[in-house]
């Protein structure tokens, strides 16, 4: 695949390429353009100028033309699903998923945003404004830079793209090296659907030379990110320079709380789905299990029951629930986190071998709240640590002694203790009797602390990729 800028096929200048594997049986599906600055800054000049001729399209008609690119979505899931299964080895029953969750929120956006109201402000409410009418128009940015993670390469950029191109943006997508492929197919689908060519373009390249690049550049309006909190802080850093919006959905190593009236068959297949979801490298998956002590050793057996009859492997065969890892160095650096888990005590009770890309569902078992995995820990890998409590103030504190707070969960039947706990938790998302694994398109999804900033979803994306302008009728009543 080429890069897509200005609406043609782009290779980049330096001429460089690398092969994208796919993780489950090696080989080959395509190659990459290694982009470098010179294609970005063209990237980015094309947009500038597309973004001039985007804005002018009328909301309208903008709204037709997504409606108009979700039906072609739709006729072309299959082609779509089939270069996800390739690239990042998803499991073909979770593309397929993905992309119908994709179709919903660009309809979601287009639907959202003819509601897009502005203010007017109360009259005479203040002397120095006293007889002059004001009210507030919202405009887009220009151009939003929407850098991708390799997890949901197709449901995050319905997330970034759909609201900045409604809003009058134009965009430039950088995926994950790793699953460029389904992100290049949606933005040419973009153009075919009638967006300006120029309004929406996708470079790709390795992400620390164009991280490089996009702290030297003037040209970009705003970055919305999705991936890990290291980076995230380095974008911040370089969106300072020029007081760049910069909105950031970051990593997360959130808390799946099991208290003693719970359900526990129910507890044990929301943990289980959960946390098995994607193979484990979902940002707001639960990934630390706290169970109170006298449901520990019931939870853990059923849990492993359950796993064990979960199919494990080919991601295009239907019937796989946990397909490959994204590549066999995730699959690695999986199993030596699990390695160091043990080295601190941790005792594996179940799985993790490492095949290729595979890695079986693991559980692990003696983890106690001082231990990494029970506070910074991240582990995009089926990998379940089991943590014990006895009391809701020490489940509290376990469940609030990370640096993350992305998404929560707890399982109770007593509605006083899981409102209590969903009051006490630091965390952007807390469902009750169900996986932090979760997910609406209007919901504002996002994190407390280091998980991120900004929140994304049809009640609020709108608003951060468009600014308020004042407008006053001055004098008008006088
Ligand atoms: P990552 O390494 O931070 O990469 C994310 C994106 O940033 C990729 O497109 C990557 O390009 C690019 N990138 C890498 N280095 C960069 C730099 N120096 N400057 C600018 N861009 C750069 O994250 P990942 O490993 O793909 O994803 C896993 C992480 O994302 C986890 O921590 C997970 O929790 C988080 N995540 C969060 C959410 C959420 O909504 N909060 C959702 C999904 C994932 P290359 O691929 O070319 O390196
Ligand atoms: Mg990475």
């Amino acid at each position: 695949m080429k890069m897509y800028i200005n609406g043609c096929e782009y290779a980049a200048l330096s001429g460089r390429t690398a092969d994208n594997i796919n993780p489950y049986d090696g080989s080959v599906y395509d190659t990459i353009e290694l982009g470098g600055r010179e294609d970005f800054e063209y990237a980015a000049q094309s947009a500038k100028k597309a973004a001039a001729e985007w804005s002018e399209v009328p909301l309208y008609d903008r709204i037709k033309i997504i409606y108009r690119f979700v039906s072609l979505l739709r006729e072309r899931a299959s082609e779509i699903v089939a270069a996800m299964v390739s690239e990042g080895g998803k499991a073909i029953t979770e593309a397929t998923a993905e992309v119908d969750c994709a179709s919903n929120v660009f309809e979601g956006f287009a639907e959202a945003a003819r509601n897009q109201f502005g203010m007017t402000m109360p009259l005479n409410a203040d002397p120095r404004t006293q007889d002059d009418v004001l009210f507030t128009i919202r405009e887009p940015l220009g151009t939003v830079m929407a850098v991708l993670p390799y997890n949901f390469p197709v449901e995050l950029y319905a997330h970034k793209v759909a609201p900045a191109l409604i809003m009058g943006n134009a965009v430039i997508v950088k995926p994950a090296s790793y699953t460029p492929k389904s992100a290049y197919l949606l933005t040419k689908l973009l153009v075919e659907a009638g967006v300006t060519p120029g309004a929406i373009n996708i470079v790709t390249g390795s992400g620390s030379e164009f991280g490089k690049w996009l702290e030297e550049t003037r040209l970009i309006d705003a970055v919305s990110f999705t991936g890990s909190t290291e980076v995230g802080a380095s974008l911040m850093r370089s969106s300072a320079r020029t007081i760049r919006r910069t909105y950031l959905e970051l990593g997360g190593n959130d808390p799946f709380v099991v208290f003693d009236d719970c359900d526990l068959e129910l507890a044990v297949d929301e943990a289980m789905g959960g946390r098995l979801w994607n193979a484990g490298q979902t940002c707001c998956a639960s990934k630390r299990f706290i169970v109170h002590h006298s449901v520990k050793e019931a939870f853990t057996a059923r849990l492993i029951e359950k796993i064990a009859a979960a199919k494990v492997g080919d991601p295009a065969s239907f019937d796989t629930v946990v397909g490959p890892l994204v590549s066999v160095k995730e699959a690695v650096h999986a199993r030596e986190q699990v390695e160091k888990i043990v080295t601190a005590g941790g005792k594996i009770v179940y799985g993790g071998e490492v095949n290729g890309a595979v890695f079986t569902p693991c559980v692990i078992t003696d983890i106690t709240p001082n231990m990494e995995i029970a506070r910074d820990m991240e582990i995009f890998a089926p990998v379940f640590p089991i943590i014990g409590f006895d009391s809701f103030d020490e489940a509290v504190e376990i469940a609030n002694g990370t640096s993350y707070g992305l998404a929560s969960a707890v399982i109770t039947q007593n509605i006083k203790t899981a409102m209590k706990f969903a009051a006490s938790v630091k965390a952007g998302t807390c469902i009750i009797n169900g996986s932090g694994n979760y997910r609406s398109m209007q919901q504002p999804f996002g994190g407390y602390k280091m998980s991120g900033m900004g929140r994304e979803g049809t009640a609020d994306t709108l608003a951060e990729f468009s600014q308020q302008k004042t407008i006053v009728l001055k004098k008008v009543l006088a």
